[in-house]
């Protein structure tokens, strides 16, 4: 990778540019912030709008790419000459197939693409191009869709929002959703290092990172053409070290992109020392379940993912835990045994050596057994205040 490198000093200085939503006109943000970075050339051009569609969520859950944003780069595109435009993502591994569609159609993608006119793939419909024995941190062979090869224009559109693993999950983690989705969980073992090899192979044009429901008085639009300065200074933002996340570091050692702050050019409003203070996944499910312990250090997402989404689920029916419970997943020493704790579940075929009472097997385990285990545990929250008032439910 020496010559990324080395091409990548010659001849780039990075800029990217940070842009306050006005007056709720995303058009208008979407259009600044792609011009302060010298525009693309769309005349005549097939692009793919790359939004991130991991989940059915709603745009305000903060996990998916707002739709108005796709929308206003659509027309963006048009307006510049685009002779064909594709919105087409691969959503998370765990969906189950029946859901994929959900994907697209429950976020409001389906809708705007639609409207505009364009069509709107699931990746897993289209053809894969095949890739082996890349690197020691990828899986020996693994497939990624052919509309990134096959496109003139990528436009890699990520939401601005935190990741268990790899603390902030932006513009190079979201090309992620470019892969075979059974591939996607192989990728997870070195989650850092094998993103960076992807970002070797997919190489988008443009990447627009969407912040603009993160706070509703504070809609950003931050973006570069430089992948890697473009999540620098959106970590940055977000109230975090660049050099502190792995996956920036490492694509900036392997040539991909500049980290330093310093010597990115900033362009757009001057929102000089404006810091978003994001909470890690970790503080966060600390600060709503003051009773969980979770040990999960050495699980995959196999066991994290469905984890997580259990609790976000629980948090969401506003649910709590009603007594200590610590949640075990990923290889464990014996010793594990020998820690007293009252209420342990145990989550993946991972645990099964040191597994008590409570086990969930399975590799990955089904995500409605683990929630049906913890759920004994949880109580809805006005259970609790009706059992304080004495009534019995
Ligand atoms: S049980 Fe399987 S899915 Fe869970 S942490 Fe172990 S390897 Fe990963």
């Amino acid at each position: 990778m020496k010559s990324l490198e080395e091409n990548f000093k010659k001849n780039k200085v990075s800029c990217v540019s940070v842009i306050k939503v006005k007056g709720g006109d995303i058009y208008r943000g979407v259009s600044f912030a792609i011009e302060r970075v010298g525009g693309v050339n769309l005349k005549g051009k097939s692009v793919l709008i790359k939004p991130n569609l991991v989940d059915p969520r709603l745009p305000e859950s903060g996990e998916i790419t707002n739709p108005e944003v796709v929308e206003a780069l659509i027309k963006y595109c048009k307006e510049k000459g685009a002779e064909k435009i594709v919105v087409g993502d691969g959503p998370s591994y765990y969906q189950s197939e029946t859901r994929l569609k959900d994907c697209f159609t429950k976020t409001g993608t389906a809708k705007v693409a639609e409207k505009c006119g364009v069509k709107w793939v699931i990746f897993d419909d289209l053809s894969y191009r095949k890739f082996r024995n890349v690197s020691p941190y990828t899986p020996p062979e693994f497939m990624v869709t052919d509309l990134v090869f096959t496109s003139d224009v990528i436009i890699n559109v990520p939401v601005m929002k935190t990741h268990f693993m790899s603390k902030v999950t932006l513009a190079m983690k979201n090309l992620k959703g470019t892969l075979k989705r059974e591939n996607k969980p192989k990728f997870h073992r070195n989650l850092a290092r094998a993103v960076v090899e992807l970002n070797k192979i997919v190489r988008p044009t443009l990447n627009i990172v969407d912040a603009t429901l993160v706070r509703k008085d504070f809609p950003l639009l931050i973006a570069g053409k430089d992948i890697v300065a473009t999540d620098a200074v959106t970590s940055s933002i977000m109230g975090f070290n660049p050099e502190d996340v792995e996956m920036i570091k490492f694509g900036f050692e392997e040539g991909l992109g500049e980290i330093n702050l310093d010597k990115i050019k900033v362009e757009g409003d001057d929102l000089k020392g404006i810091k978003m203070n994001f909470f890690l996944p970790s503080e966060k499910i600390k600060e709503k379940f003051p009773l969980l312990k979770l040990e999960v250090e050495n699980a995959c997402c196999g066991c994290l993912i469905p984890i997580l989404s259990c609790l976000s689920e629980f948090e969401e029916s506003k649910e709590k835990l009603k007594i200590k419970l610590r949640i075990v997943a990923g290889e464990k020493e014996e010793k594990i045994l020998k820690t007293p704790f009252p209420n342990t579940v145990f989550i993946g075929n991972c645990t099964k050596k040191v597994a008590k009472n409570f086990f969930v097997e399975g590799c990955p385990p089904d995500e409605k057994e683990i929630k049906k285990t913890l759920k004994n545990f949880f109580i809805r929250e006005e259970q609790t205040q009706d059992k304080k008032r004495g009534i019995i439910i």
